[in-house]
Protein backbone atom coordinates (compact mmCIF):
# COMPACT_ATOMS: atom_id res chain seq x y z
CA UNK A 1 0.00 0.00 0.00
CA UNK A 2 1.65 3.38 -0.74
CA UNK A 3 0.84 6.99 0.50
CA UNK A 4 -1.71 8.95 -1.05
CA UNK A 5 -4.24 11.32 0.04
CA UNK A 6 -6.51 10.36 -2.73
CA UNK A 7 -5.94 6.61 -3.16
CA UNK A 8 -6.67 4.78 -6.67
CA UNK A 9 -7.53 1.10 -6.34
CA UNK A 10 -6.10 -1.81 -9.14
CA UNK A 11 -9.33 -3.67 -8.40
CA UNK A 12 -11.15 -2.26 -11.40
CA UNK A 13 -14.91 -2.67 -9.40
CA UNK A 14 -13.62 -1.17 -6.58
CA UNK A 15 -11.92 2.12 -8.63
CA UNK A 16 -15.30 2.33 -9.99
CA UNK A 17 -17.39 2.27 -6.99
CA UNK A 18 -15.05 5.11 -5.54
CA UNK A 19 -15.44 7.17 -8.16
CA UNK A 20 -19.30 6.56 -8.19
CA UNK A 21 -19.52 7.76 -4.73
CA UNK A 22 -16.77 10.40 -4.63
CA UNK A 23 -19.43 12.03 -7.77
CA UNK A 24 -22.40 11.50 -5.35
CA UNK A 25 -20.76 12.80 -2.18
CA UNK A 26 -19.25 16.22 -4.06
CA UNK A 27 -22.37 16.52 -6.52
CA UNK A 28 -25.63 15.29 -5.82
CA UNK A 29 -25.54 15.37 -1.71
CA UNK A 30 -23.84 18.33 -1.30
CA UNK A 31 -26.15 20.21 -3.21
CA UNK A 32 -29.17 18.29 -1.29
CA UNK A 33 -27.08 19.54 1.63
CA UNK A 34 -26.50 23.46 0.72
CA UNK A 35 -30.29 23.59 -0.52
CA UNK A 36 -31.12 22.30 2.81
CA UNK A 37 -28.77 24.39 4.87
CA UNK A 38 -27.38 21.39 6.87
CA UNK A 39 -24.56 21.20 8.24
CA UNK A 40 -23.00 18.94 11.32
CA UNK A 41 -25.10 20.54 14.17
CA UNK A 42 -28.41 20.58 12.49
CA UNK A 43 -31.32 19.44 14.10
CA UNK A 44 -31.30 16.33 11.60
CA UNK A 45 -35.27 14.66 11.06
CA UNK A 46 -36.35 11.89 9.34
CA UNK A 47 -37.99 13.87 6.45
CA UNK A 48 -33.92 15.24 6.04
CA UNK A 49 -32.41 11.35 6.07
CA UNK A 50 -35.50 9.36 4.30
CA UNK A 51 -34.66 11.11 0.48
CA UNK A 52 -30.84 10.43 0.91
CA UNK A 53 -31.49 6.57 2.44
CA UNK A 54 -33.46 6.13 -0.77
CA UNK A 55 -31.56 7.55 -3.14
CA UNK A 56 -27.91 5.96 -1.31
CA UNK A 57 -30.25 3.00 -2.14
CA UNK A 58 -31.50 3.48 -5.55
CA UNK A 59 -27.26 4.33 -5.91
CA UNK A 60 -26.85 1.00 -4.79
CA UNK A 61 -24.20 2.46 -1.53
CA UNK A 62 -27.11 1.42 1.22
CA UNK A 63 -26.29 -1.79 2.57
CA UNK A 64 -24.06 -2.49 -0.39
CA UNK A 65 -21.64 -5.15 1.75
CA UNK A 66 -24.31 -7.01 2.54
CA UNK A 67 -25.11 -10.74 0.48
CA UNK A 68 -26.98 -9.97 -2.84
CA UNK A 69 -29.97 -10.98 -1.59
CA UNK A 70 -30.46 -8.72 0.73
CA UNK A 71 -29.87 -6.23 -2.16
CA UNK A 72 -26.49 -5.51 -1.60
CA UNK A 73 -23.47 -6.34 -3.60
CA UNK A 74 -21.63 -8.51 -1.26
CA UNK A 75 -18.74 -6.12 -0.86
CA UNK A 76 -15.69 -7.32 1.18
CA UNK A 77 -14.74 -5.74 4.43
CA UNK A 78 -11.62 -3.98 2.92
CA UNK A 79 -13.74 -2.89 -0.16
CA UNK A 80 -16.21 -1.91 2.08
CA UNK A 81 -13.48 0.61 4.60
CA UNK A 82 -12.17 2.03 1.14
CA UNK A 83 -16.07 3.48 0.72
CA UNK A 84 -16.03 4.23 4.58
CA UNK A 85 -12.96 6.39 4.09
CA UNK A 86 -14.12 8.33 1.47
CA UNK A 87 -16.92 9.56 3.15
CA UNK A 88 -15.41 10.42 6.15
CA UNK A 89 -12.63 12.64 3.72
CA UNK A 90 -15.61 13.91 1.88
CA UNK A 91 -16.52 15.80 4.57
CA UNK A 92 -20.60 15.80 4.07
CA UNK A 93 -22.93 16.14 6.92
CA UNK A 94 -24.64 13.32 5.76
CA UNK A 95 -22.24 10.85 4.62
CA UNK A 96 -22.97 8.84 7.61
CA UNK A 97 -26.45 8.08 5.49
CA UNK A 98 -25.05 6.98 2.31
CA UNK A 99 -23.87 3.35 3.19
CA UNK A 100 -26.06 2.73 6.30
CA UNK A 101 -23.94 3.93 9.30
CA UNK A 102 -27.39 6.28 10.64
CA UNK A 103 -29.96 3.92 11.66
CA UNK A 104 -28.98 1.80 8.80
CA UNK A 105 -27.64 -1.59 7.55
CA UNK A 106 -24.27 -0.89 9.19
CA UNK A 107 -25.68 0.20 12.22
CA UNK A 108 -27.29 -3.41 12.66
CA UNK A 109 -23.97 -4.53 11.70
CA UNK A 110 -23.96 -8.30 12.62
CA UNK A 111 -27.43 -8.78 14.22
CA UNK A 112 -28.79 -10.01 10.79
CA UNK A 113 -26.53 -13.09 11.14
CA UNK A 114 -28.90 -13.69 14.51
CA UNK A 115 -32.18 -12.97 13.04
CA UNK A 116 -35.07 -15.21 12.75
CA UNK A 117 -37.36 -15.48 9.61
CA UNK A 118 -39.97 -13.15 11.44
CA UNK A 119 -37.30 -10.67 12.98
CA UNK A 120 -35.46 -10.67 9.63
CA UNK A 121 -39.19 -9.73 7.61
CA UNK A 122 -40.34 -7.10 10.12
CA UNK A 123 -37.42 -5.47 11.13
CA UNK A 124 -34.20 -6.13 9.13
CA UNK A 125 -35.35 -6.25 5.63
CA UNK A 126 -37.07 -2.62 5.86
CA UNK A 127 -34.13 -1.48 7.58
CA UNK A 128 -32.01 -2.48 4.71
CA UNK A 129 -34.68 -1.19 2.04
CA UNK A 130 -34.24 2.56 4.02
CA UNK A 131 -37.86 2.33 5.53
CA UNK A 132 -37.51 1.36 8.80
CA UNK A 133 -34.07 2.42 11.90
CA UNK A 134 -32.61 1.47 14.44
CA UNK A 135 -29.93 2.10 17.47
CA UNK A 136 -28.24 0.00 19.13
CA UNK A 137 -28.83 0.50 23.20
CA UNK A 138 -25.88 -1.14 25.70
CA UNK A 139 -24.74 1.72 27.26
CA UNK A 140 -25.99 3.24 30.50
CA UNK A 141 -25.26 6.35 32.75
CA UNK A 142 -23.27 3.73 35.27
CA UNK A 143 -22.11 1.19 32.74
CA UNK A 144 -19.98 2.03 29.78
CA UNK A 145 -16.92 -0.36 29.53
CA UNK A 146 -17.86 -2.25 32.45
CA UNK A 147 -20.74 -2.68 30.59
CA UNK A 148 -21.94 -6.25 32.74
CA UNK A 149 -22.31 -3.95 35.48
CA UNK A 150 -25.70 -2.71 33.35
CA UNK A 151 -28.95 -2.19 35.62
CA UNK A 152 -31.38 -2.65 32.97
CA UNK A 153 -33.43 -5.91 33.32
CA UNK A 154 -35.64 -8.34 31.43
CA UNK A 155 -38.00 -10.22 33.58
CA UNK A 156 -40.18 -13.49 32.10
CA UNK A 157 -43.70 -12.33 31.35
CA UNK A 158 -45.71 -14.86 29.72
CA UNK A 159 -45.12 -15.18 25.59
CA UNK A 160 -42.73 -12.47 25.92
CA UNK A 161 -40.43 -10.19 28.02
CA UNK A 162 -40.85 -6.98 29.98
CA UNK A 163 -37.92 -4.54 30.38
CA UNK A 164 -37.04 -2.03 32.66
CA UNK A 165 -34.02 0.58 32.83
CA UNK A 166 -32.53 3.22 31.24
CA UNK A 167 -29.75 3.18 28.27
CA UNK A 168 -27.90 6.87 26.88
CA UNK A 169 -25.64 7.30 23.89
CA UNK A 170 -28.13 5.57 21.36
CA UNK A 171 -26.50 6.50 18.15
CA UNK A 172 -29.36 7.36 16.01
CA UNK A 173 -31.76 7.40 18.35
CA UNK A 174 -33.83 10.27 17.44
CA UNK A 175 -34.26 8.80 13.93
CA UNK A 176 -35.04 5.08 14.85
CA UNK A 177 -38.02 2.97 14.60
CA UNK A 178 -36.70 0.20 17.12
CA UNK A 179 -33.70 -0.26 19.16
CA UNK A 180 -31.38 -3.45 19.75
CA UNK A 181 -31.08 -3.54 23.41
CA UNK A 182 -29.18 -5.47 26.08
CA UNK A 183 -30.69 -6.37 29.62
CA UNK A 184 -29.54 -8.37 32.19
CA UNK A 185 -31.91 -11.34 32.80
CA UNK A 186 -33.44 -10.32 36.28
CA UNK A 187 -33.63 -13.88 37.99
CA UNK A 188 -29.15 -13.94 37.37
CA UNK A 189 -26.32 -11.36 38.64
CA UNK A 190 -27.60 -11.23 42.05
CA UNK A 191 -26.29 -13.05 45.61
CA UNK A 192 -27.84 -16.27 45.22
CA UNK A 193 -26.20 -16.41 41.24
CA UNK A 194 -23.25 -14.04 40.94
CA UNK A 195 -22.98 -14.57 37.03
CA UNK A 196 -25.13 -12.50 34.85
CA UNK A 197 -26.81 -13.91 32.06
CA UNK A 198 -27.84 -11.14 29.24
CA UNK A 199 -29.96 -11.18 26.05
CA UNK A 200 -30.91 -8.98 23.34
CA UNK A 201 -33.84 -7.75 21.83
CA UNK A 202 -35.53 -5.37 19.12
CA UNK A 203 -37.55 -2.97 21.08
CA UNK A 204 -40.49 -1.44 19.02
CA UNK A 205 -39.45 2.23 20.34
CA UNK A 206 -43.14 3.09 19.73
CA UNK A 207 -44.26 -0.04 22.65
CA UNK A 208 -45.90 1.08 25.79
CA UNK A 209 -43.56 1.69 28.65
CA UNK A 210 -40.50 2.73 26.06
CA UNK A 211 -39.74 6.39 25.73
CA UNK A 212 -37.24 8.12 23.47
CA UNK A 213 -36.12 11.10 25.23
CA UNK A 214 -33.23 13.68 24.08
CA UNK A 215 -29.53 12.34 24.33
CA UNK A 216 -26.84 14.08 25.28
CA UNK A 217 -24.63 16.63 23.08
CA UNK A 218 -21.33 15.36 22.17
CA UNK A 219 -18.76 17.60 21.69
CA UNK A 220 -18.90 17.30 18.36
CA UNK A 221 -22.25 19.50 18.36
CA UNK A 222 -24.54 16.63 16.62
CA UNK A 223 -27.59 15.83 17.43
CA UNK A 224 -27.86 12.00 17.24
CA UNK A 225 -27.81 10.65 20.56
CA UNK A 226 -30.99 9.07 22.47
CA UNK A 227 -31.64 8.18 26.05
CA UNK A 228 -33.89 5.04 25.84
CA UNK A 229 -36.16 4.73 28.98
CA UNK A 230 -37.87 1.35 29.54
CA UNK A 231 -40.68 1.44 32.22
CA UNK A 232 -42.11 -2.34 32.21
CA UNK A 233 -42.07 -2.54 28.47
CA UNK A 234 -43.52 -5.62 27.10
CA UNK A 235 -41.26 -7.56 24.62
CA UNK A 236 -42.66 -10.59 22.42
CA UNK A 237 -40.60 -13.66 22.57
CA UNK A 238 -40.43 -13.17 19.05
CA UNK A 239 -38.30 -10.30 19.35
CA UNK A 240 -35.08 -11.86 21.55
CA UNK A 241 -32.21 -11.90 19.06
CA UNK A 242 -30.61 -15.50 19.39
CA UNK A 243 -31.23 -17.67 22.60
CA UNK A 244 -31.75 -16.00 26.47
CA UNK A 245 -28.04 -15.68 27.55
CA UNK A 246 -26.49 -14.73 24.34
CA UNK A 247 -26.90 -11.36 24.75
CA UNK A 248 -23.56 -9.97 25.44
CA UNK A 249 -21.92 -12.05 22.60
CA UNK A 250 -24.17 -10.95 20.20
CA UNK A 251 -23.84 -7.34 21.07
CA UNK A 252 -19.67 -7.84 21.95
CA UNK A 253 -19.26 -9.84 18.07
CA UNK A 254 -21.09 -6.32 16.52
CA UNK A 255 -18.83 -4.72 18.29
CA UNK A 256 -15.28 -6.30 17.41
CA UNK A 257 -16.45 -5.62 13.50
CA UNK A 258 -17.72 -2.06 14.27
CA UNK A 259 -14.50 -1.14 15.99
CA UNK A 260 -12.55 -1.91 12.78
CA UNK A 261 -14.76 -0.55 10.26
CA UNK A 262 -15.06 2.68 12.60
CA UNK A 263 -11.27 2.98 11.65
CA UNK A 264 -11.35 3.95 8.18
CA UNK A 265 -14.00 6.64 8.61
CA UNK A 266 -11.31 8.14 11.15
CA UNK A 267 -8.73 7.52 8.47
CA UNK A 268 -11.03 9.52 6.47
CA UNK A 269 -11.56 12.62 8.27
CA UNK A 270 -8.09 12.28 9.50
CA UNK A 271 -6.74 12.57 5.51
CA UNK A 272 -9.23 15.37 4.73
CA UNK A 273 -7.46 16.91 7.82
CA UNK A 274 -3.80 16.57 6.49
CA UNK A 275 -5.25 17.63 2.69
CA UNK A 276 -6.39 21.09 4.65
CA UNK A 277 -3.78 21.29 6.44
CA UNK A 278 -0.83 20.93 2.81
CA UNK A 279 -3.19 23.22 1.75
CA UNK A 280 -2.91 26.37 4.57
CA UNK A 281 0.77 25.57 4.64
CA UNK A 282 1.56 26.08 0.52
CA UNK A 283 -0.95 29.35 0.86
CA UNK A 284 -0.27 31.07 4.35
CA UNK A 285 2.62 33.88 4.17
CA UNK A 286 4.50 34.10 7.10
CA UNK A 287 7.74 36.78 7.97
CA UNK A 288 9.44 37.24 4.63
CA UNK A 289 6.28 36.55 2.61
CA UNK A 290 7.78 32.91 2.03
CA UNK A 291 4.99 30.08 2.32
CA UNK A 292 4.15 28.13 5.75
CA UNK A 293 5.94 25.42 4.14
CA UNK A 294 8.96 26.91 3.55
CA UNK A 295 9.60 26.37 7.51
CA UNK A 296 11.62 23.05 8.36
CA UNK A 297 9.23 22.73 11.80
CA UNK A 298 6.62 22.82 9.71
CA UNK A 299 8.38 20.42 7.05
CA UNK A 300 8.89 17.97 9.80
CA UNK A 301 5.36 18.36 11.49
CA UNK A 302 3.76 17.60 7.79
CA UNK A 303 6.20 14.71 7.68
CA UNK A 304 4.97 13.26 11.11
CA UNK A 305 1.59 13.68 10.01
CA UNK A 306 1.56 12.40 7.01
CA UNK A 307 3.93 9.49 8.44
CA UNK A 308 1.08 8.24 11.37
CA UNK A 309 -1.55 8.31 8.99
CA UNK A 310 0.54 5.99 6.45
CA UNK A 311 1.06 3.51 9.70
CA UNK A 312 -2.72 3.66 10.87
CA UNK A 313 -4.12 3.39 7.17
CA UNK A 314 -1.74 0.78 6.72
CA UNK A 315 -2.32 -1.65 9.61
CA UNK A 316 -6.29 -1.00 9.08
CA UNK A 317 -5.80 -2.33 5.77
CA UNK A 318 -4.11 -4.90 6.66
CA UNK A 319 -6.58 -6.14 9.86
CA UNK A 320 -9.06 -6.04 7.20
CA UNK A 321 -7.54 -8.32 4.65
CA UNK A 322 -7.02 -11.11 7.43
CA UNK A 323 -10.89 -10.58 8.48
CA UNK A 324 -11.85 -10.85 4.75
CA UNK A 325 -9.92 -14.06 4.39
CA UNK A 326 -11.57 -15.33 7.86
CA UNK A 327 -8.90 -14.73 10.40
CA UNK A 328 -9.91 -14.26 14.07
CA UNK A 329 -8.61 -10.49 14.23
CA UNK A 330 -9.72 -9.48 17.92
CA UNK A 331 -6.24 -8.62 19.01
CA UNK A 332 -5.07 -6.74 15.51
CA UNK A 333 -9.17 -4.86 15.89
CA UNK A 334 -8.03 -3.44 19.85
CA UNK A 335 -4.88 -2.86 18.24
CA UNK A 336 -6.06 -1.10 15.36
CA UNK A 337 -8.96 1.36 17.07
CA UNK A 338 -6.33 2.04 19.58
CA UNK A 339 -3.79 3.32 17.36
CA UNK A 340 -6.07 5.17 14.92
CA UNK A 341 -8.14 6.84 17.32
CA UNK A 342 -4.39 8.13 19.06
CA UNK A 343 -2.26 8.74 16.44
CA UNK A 344 -5.69 10.88 14.15
CA UNK A 345 -5.48 13.05 17.50
CA UNK A 346 -2.31 13.97 17.53
CA UNK A 347 -2.63 14.50 13.50
CA UNK A 348 -5.31 16.81 14.67
CA UNK A 349 -3.67 18.24 17.37
CA UNK A 350 -0.99 19.71 14.59
CA UNK A 351 -3.31 20.19 12.35
CA UNK A 352 -5.30 22.87 14.78
CA UNK A 353 -1.47 24.04 15.84
CA UNK A 354 -0.75 25.00 12.00
CA UNK A 355 -3.75 26.38 11.09
CA UNK A 356 -3.29 29.08 14.34
CA UNK A 357 -6.00 31.37 15.18
CA UNK A 358 -8.26 29.61 12.15
CA UNK A 359 -8.06 26.13 13.46
CA UNK A 360 -9.25 27.29 16.86
CA UNK A 361 -12.43 29.27 15.24
CA UNK A 362 -15.85 27.62 15.23
CA UNK A 363 -17.36 27.01 11.94
CA UNK A 364 -13.20 26.40 10.65
CA UNK A 365 -13.65 22.52 9.28
CA UNK A 366 -10.33 21.66 11.20
CA UNK A 367 -11.73 22.94 14.01
CA UNK A 368 -14.73 20.67 13.84
CA UNK A 369 -12.60 17.45 12.15
CA UNK A 370 -10.62 17.94 15.44
CA UNK A 371 -14.12 17.64 18.31
CA UNK A 372 -15.17 14.92 16.00
CA UNK A 373 -11.77 12.77 15.59
CA UNK A 374 -11.07 13.69 19.70
CA UNK A 375 -14.28 11.59 20.37
CA UNK A 376 -12.61 8.25 18.67
CA UNK A 377 -10.46 7.83 21.49
CA UNK A 378 -13.65 6.81 24.23
CA UNK A 379 -16.72 5.84 21.73
CA UNK A 380 -16.37 2.01 20.47
CA UNK A 381 -14.22 0.96 23.75
CA UNK A 382 -11.83 3.74 24.79
CA UNK A 383 -7.93 3.63 24.58
CA UNK A 384 -7.51 2.01 27.82
CA UNK A 385 -10.06 -0.61 27.14
CA UNK A 386 -7.90 -1.47 23.98
CA UNK A 387 -4.93 -2.27 25.64
CA UNK A 388 -6.52 -4.32 28.19
CA UNK A 389 -8.20 -6.64 25.05
CA UNK A 390 -4.50 -6.35 23.37
CA UNK A 391 -2.55 -7.44 26.66
CA UNK A 392 -5.09 -9.72 26.75
CA UNK A 393 -4.65 -11.13 23.11
CA UNK A 394 -0.93 -11.49 24.02
CA UNK A 395 -1.25 -13.56 27.27
CA UNK A 396 -3.48 -16.19 24.99
CA UNK A 397 -0.67 -16.00 22.53
CA UNK A 398 2.33 -17.19 24.97
C1 LIG B 1 -20.72 10.12 20.69
C2 LIG B 1 -20.95 8.80 21.37
C3 LIG B 1 -21.73 7.85 20.76
C4 LIG B 1 -21.99 6.62 21.39
N1 LIG B 1 -22.83 5.72 20.80
C5 LIG B 1 -23.22 4.61 21.48
C6 LIG B 1 -24.22 3.74 20.96
O1 LIG B 1 -24.75 3.94 19.85
N2 LIG B 1 -24.63 2.70 21.73
C7 LIG B 1 -24.09 2.43 22.94
O2 LIG B 1 -24.51 1.45 23.58
N3 LIG B 1 -23.10 3.22 23.47
C8 LIG B 1 -22.67 4.31 22.77
N4 LIG B 1 -21.71 5.16 23.31
C9 LIG B 1 -21.11 4.84 24.60
C10 LIG B 1 -19.64 4.47 24.51
O3 LIG B 1 -19.49 3.19 23.97
C11 LIG B 1 -19.05 4.60 25.93
O4 LIG B 1 -18.95 5.99 26.18
C12 LIG B 1 -17.70 3.94 26.07
O5 LIG B 1 -17.85 2.55 26.03
C13 LIG B 1 -16.99 4.30 27.37
O6 LIG B 1 -17.81 4.21 28.50
P1 LIG B 1 -17.93 5.46 29.51
O7 LIG B 1 -18.10 6.68 28.67
O8 LIG B 1 -18.99 5.17 30.49
O9 LIG B 1 -16.51 5.59 30.23
P2 LIG B 1 -16.05 4.83 31.57
O10 LIG B 1 -16.29 3.39 31.42
O11 LIG B 1 -16.65 5.53 32.75
O12 LIG B 1 -14.49 5.09 31.53
C14 LIG B 1 -13.90 6.29 32.07
C15 LIG B 1 -12.40 6.19 31.97
O13 LIG B 1 -11.95 5.09 32.75
C16 LIG B 1 -11.19 4.19 31.96
N5 LIG B 1 -11.48 2.81 32.32
C17 LIG B 1 -12.68 2.28 32.65
N6 LIG B 1 -12.56 0.95 32.89
C18 LIG B 1 -11.27 0.65 32.71
C19 LIG B 1 -10.50 -0.56 32.81
N7 LIG B 1 -11.06 -1.71 33.12
N8 LIG B 1 -9.17 -0.50 32.54
C20 LIG B 1 -8.57 0.67 32.22
N9 LIG B 1 -9.24 1.84 32.12
C21 LIG B 1 -10.56 1.84 32.35
C22 LIG B 1 -11.67 4.45 30.52
O14 LIG B 1 -10.70 4.06 29.58
C23 LIG B 1 -11.91 5.95 30.54
O15 LIG B 1 -10.73 6.62 30.31
C24 LIG B 1 -21.42 6.36 22.67
C25 LIG B 1 -20.61 7.34 23.28
C26 LIG B 1 -20.37 8.54 22.65
C27 LIG B 1 -19.51 9.57 23.34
Amino acid sequence: MTFSLRPTYDEPRLAALVDALRDYLDGELADYERDRGITHTTRLTRTDLEPVWRRSRELGFYGIHLPEEFGGQALSYTQLAALKEEIGASGRALGHCVLGDMGGPLRAGDILRHATDHQLHKYLLPLVRGERACCFSLTEADAGSDVRSMRTTAVRDGDGYRLTGHKVFSSAGPFADFAIVVARMADTGGDADPKPSFSAFLVDLDSPGCRVLDGATPMSGEHIESDILLEDCHVPAANLLGEEGEGMRIALGRVTTNRLLHCPSVLGATRRALDLTLDRTRHRKVAGGQPLLALQSIQHKVADMATEFYAARSMTYAALAALDTGADVRTEAFMCKLFVAESAFRILDQAVQIHGKEGLTQGNEVEYLFRKVRMFRVLTGTSEIQKNGIAKGLAFLT
